[in-house]
């Protein structure tokens, strides 16, 4: 018999509306999903869904999810921010192989509201670099979010709009029609990089409005009316 040699990882756990929770395996974000932010960003973006390519994908530690809405500002930044973003929860496991657009609706449990928080002055210094991004994604602390809702109790949310309010002041808001590749479609492309699991979450990709969030900060994220997420960015 074997024995652990230190304590077994605390699973992060997300509440669903309704009862339950949901166990989080891993954390897709999609990099670049809406024109006026990567505009923001001083990027180009496609502009026709025949010519835009692959998405671009990052990671970030399962636990580094915030259930509650306490942000501990992050060591070594000077410039934390927000990026509201749609999360789709997947409920069951991907079958082998490359998954059907037409197919990927059927793996999603529940939908959520969350913050891809970014140390800005890190990504912006690595991606000078043409180095990785992990430091200025996948940071403690850096994906809160909502309950999540169950896709039965959510009549087509990419109908829907998300946005966020920093102390009462609207920052970020677009509609979801506007995402370059939709739900189904980023599925689809993860699944040809990864197998997906029931556990995985994923982070849709902010629109345009990005900026700073400072210790004392309250935040409000909200999918149209049907979930919101409310929190607070507190001294390290
Ligand atoms: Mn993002």
């Amino acid at each position: 018999m074997t024995t652990d040699l230190i304590p077994v990882p605390a699973t992060v756990r997300i509440a669903v509306r309704g009862g339950g929770t949901f166990p989080v395996r891993r954390i897709y974000c999609v990099g670049r999903n809406f024109v006026e932010h990567a505009k923001e960003m001083g990027m180009t973006a496609p502009t026709s869904k025949t010519d835009r390519g692959h998405p671009i994908f990052f990671s970030k530690p399962a636990d580094a999810i915030v259930t509650d809405g306490i942000v501990p500002y992050p060591p070594a930044t000077d410039n934390l921010h927000h990026e509201v973003e749609l999360v789709v929860a997947l409920g069951q496991d991907a079958p082998a192989g490359i998954l059907p657009v037409a197919d990927a609706e059927r793996l999603i449990l529940g939908y959520g509201i969350g913050l891809d928080l970014t140390r800005r002055d890190l990504q912006a210094a690595a991606k000078a670099k043409g180095l990785p991004w992990d430091s200025a994604k996948g940071f403690d602390h850096s994906a809160p979010v909502s309950e999540l809702i169950r896709i039965a109790d959510i009549d087509d949310p990419e109908s829907l709009e998300l946005s966020l309010s920093v102390n009462g002041r609207l920052r970020q808001q677009a509609p979801l029609h506007q995402m370059i590749w939709n739900v189904a479609e980023i599925l689809h492309e993860l699944s040809r990089l990864y197998a997906l699991r029931a556990g995985d979450l994923i982070f849709m990709g902010t629109p345009a409005g990005v900026a700073a969030l400072r210790p004392g900060d309250e935040f409000v994220a909200r999918l149209a009316d049907v979930v919101e997420l409310r929190g607070t960015v507190i001294q390290y």
